[in-house]
């Protein structure tokens, strides 16, 4: 909770800046495809900020593969980056960094709040709290939430799915199978 008359706290929760020029060509069936070519090569921002990045490394090694969907290249640059995931507790303290990320990534660009801290604060709000934001959406828009503490890398797929569903208007990978009530996890006997 941030103090009433803490301008500084609230300063820091200022909304990020983001002009987005409007297109110079604007044709509907090459827009598809450029939409389709983004959306099959998404390139996050590297934005690890606490445990909840060690899933989204997770996502990107050899079980889960993200690779597959074509989100791998995990930039060091805002400026290369496309979609902003925000994986982690974000402070206030940080929280111009973020903003400022957010406005240097090229449009157009996603924000994913991967995690309960991202998307609320999750378990650092509590009464008396003062340095926790509480949610990420209070300084950049946020397209897809995550939720979990922390999300299994699964999910942070389906997230992915999700954005790319928000570029292109279809899910691309079939859905996956329920999970069985009781039984042996991934297929161990
Ligand atoms: S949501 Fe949970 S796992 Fe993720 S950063 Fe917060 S405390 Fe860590």
């Amino acid at each position: 909770m941030v103090p009433e008359n803490d301008t500084w706290a609230e300063e820091m929760a200022r909304p990020a800046q983001s002009l987005v020029q409007p297109p110079l060509l604007n044709i509907k069936p090459l827009n598809y495809v450029f939409d389709v070519s983004r959306a099959m090569s998404i390139w996050p921002l590297t934005f690890g900020l606490a445990c909840c990045a060690i899933e989204m490394m997770s996502a990107s090694m050899a079980r889960w593969d993200v690779a597959r969907f074509g989100a791998e290249v995990f930039r060091p640059s805002a400026r290369q980056a496309d979609l902003m995931l925000v994986a982690g507790t974000v402070v206030r303290k940080l929280a111009p960094a973020v903003r400022r990320l957010y406005e240097q990534m090229p449009a157009p660009k996603f924000v994913l709040a991967m995690g309960n801290c991202a998307i609320s604060g999750g378990p650092f709000k509590f009464e008396g709290n003062y340095s926790v934001l509480e949610g990420v959406d209070r300084i950049v828009p946020v397209d897809v939430y995550v939720p979990g503490c922390p999300p299994r890398p699964e999910a942070l797929l389906e997230g992915i799915f999700a954005i790319q569903k928000k570029l292109t208007g279809r899910r691309f990978w079939p859905a996956a199978r329920p999970v069985a009530a009781e039984g042996p996890e991934d297929g161990a006997k």
